[in-house]
């Protein structure tokens, strides 16, 4: 389980997002994005996925990822 917060995937806020896999955490945040920033949202979702913006946006996310610690799940 690793964390990320919307600030670090681009966003505007400190909301904390937790995933298991990079795939939960693109949706977590998506669905966040959709929540909490509608406008960023439907920004993302106009721009295509080959854009130098979102390509760029993909490797930062991936380094982020790969560089955020493991979390023990909490139970
Ligand atoms: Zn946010």
């Amino acid at each position: 389980m690793k964390t990320l917060t919307c600030a670090q995937m681009g966003g505007m806020c400190d909301a904390v997002m937790t995933a298991e896999t990079k795939e939960e955490m693109l949706a977590k945040g998506m669905e966040h994005l959709e929540a909490a920033h509608p406008e960023m949202a439907a920004t993302v979702k106009a721009m295509p996925k080959d854009d130098p913006m979102m390509v760029e946006w993909n490797k930062k996310f991936d380094e982020m990822w790969d560089a955020a610690p493991e979390m023990p799940a909490a139970e």
